[in-house]
């Protein structure tokens, strides 16, 4: 299984991989709110264009179009030129910059070091308390840890686990990483003074709602023994160029419903660690959502949580889809699957 979804992908990003993407243009910039030490700051966002993620262009994730936004070739004075563009849009109250590369911000390859320390340097002098990046696993190392931390005084790295189920990562994910791996990390990250967030996908491709529910609540209970300092759920969206908009174009996929994410912050929120989520596509029939009716009140509502932590608003939000969605959760049938061997 895991060879024939490899092969899948490998497939899929042939036909696919762009071309003329602009190496000189950061692929998007914008600001927000965002939750560090117990309280919402602001926070830019920023997305530099790389060569992106090296597993995403050779096969990659099934859930995966991040590798669309990247670019053929840059030089380390294009990505200088993108971080100086970003990095004008920068204001005095914003505390929390986050840095996104659709790949690993620690791969020298796709990010040399020249590149990074420019950034790690030009970031040090807006006065935020935090840098976030996102990076696989292979890439880190105490030594590139401690280096950030020279100019930033918290440095957090993003992993993407997705599941702490070596059989979901294998054989509906095509992760290229186990668990294992993700462990290590976490514990070079602390060893050398950073802090993880840790990415959880709820709903990748084969499983039905109630395991995805089942194995994201699981996998929350299993990061957070590791003491990482956030977790993000991720609910899967329907993104271009991927395994997920095959099955959802031949209706075999359904992106998780937003009563799923809610019963799962509803079961976790004793966990010792900030759960968050910010679902990318929400309300939209490509990304988590429920009927159209409810989804607006929904998306605020896990927002606001994910911004201030209080449980009390998650019980309130109510709509006569919430039977549809219990009634998918009791008889969803497994025949819909085309691969045998997932759980
Ligand atoms: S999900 Fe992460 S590891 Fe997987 S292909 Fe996308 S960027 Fe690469
Ligand atoms: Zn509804």
């Amino acid at each position: 299984m895991p060879k024939q979804l490899e092969k899948i992908m490998t497939n899929i990003r042939k036909t696919n991989l762009p071309t003329k993407n602009d190496p000189k243009k950061p692929v998007a910039v914008w600001k927000d709110k965002a939750r560090n030490n117990d309280r919402p700051i602001n926070c830019l966002n920023i997305i530099l264009r790389t060569t992106g993620c090296s597993w995403g262009r050779e096969s990659g994730c099934t859930m995966c179009g991040y590798i669309y936004d990247s670019t053929e070739k840059t030089t380390v004075k294009d990505l200088k030129k993108q971080f100086d563009i970003a990095i004008n849009k920068h204001e005095e109250q914003t505390k929390y910059i986050k840095i996104f590369t659709s790949g690993s911000f620690l791969d020298d390859e796709e990010l040399p070091q020249e590149a990074r320390e420019y950034i790690l340097q030009k970031t040090s002098k807006t006065g935020v308390e935090i840098l976030g990046v996102e990076s696989r696993p292979e890439f880190i190392t105490k030594d590139k840890i401690k280096k950030a931390r020279e100019y930033i005084p918290e440095f957090e790295v993003g992993l993407g686990i997705e599941s702490t189920d070596n059989q979901v990562l294998n054989e509906t994910i095509n992760k290229n990483s186990s668990y294992k791996e993700y462990k290590t990390a976490i514990q070079k990250i602390h060893d050398a003074g950073g802090k993880v967030k840790a990415y959880l996908m709820l709903k990748p491709p084969l499983l039905t709602e109630k395991e995805a529910i089942n194995d994201t609540i699981r996998s929350i209970k299993t990061v957070a023994k590791e003491n990482v300092d956030k977790i993000s759920i991720n609910p899967c969206n329907v993104q271009r160029g991927t395994l997920v908009e095959q099955l959802y174009n031949k209706k075999q996929y359904r992106p998780p419903w937003l009563w799923s994410l809610l019963e799962i912050l509803k079961q976790t929120n004793d966990q010792p660690t900030n759960i968050i989520s910010d679902p990318v596509g929400g309300g939209k029939e490509r990304g988590a959502h429920n009927c159209g009716e409810c989804d607006t009140h929904i998306l605020n509502t896990i927002n606001h949580y994910s911004l201030h932590q209080e449980k009390k608003y998650l019980d309130k939000p109510e709509c006569d889809c919430k039977t549809k969605w219990k009634t998918t959760l009791e008889n969803e049938a497994k025949s819909h699957r085309i691969y045998t061997g997932c759980k």
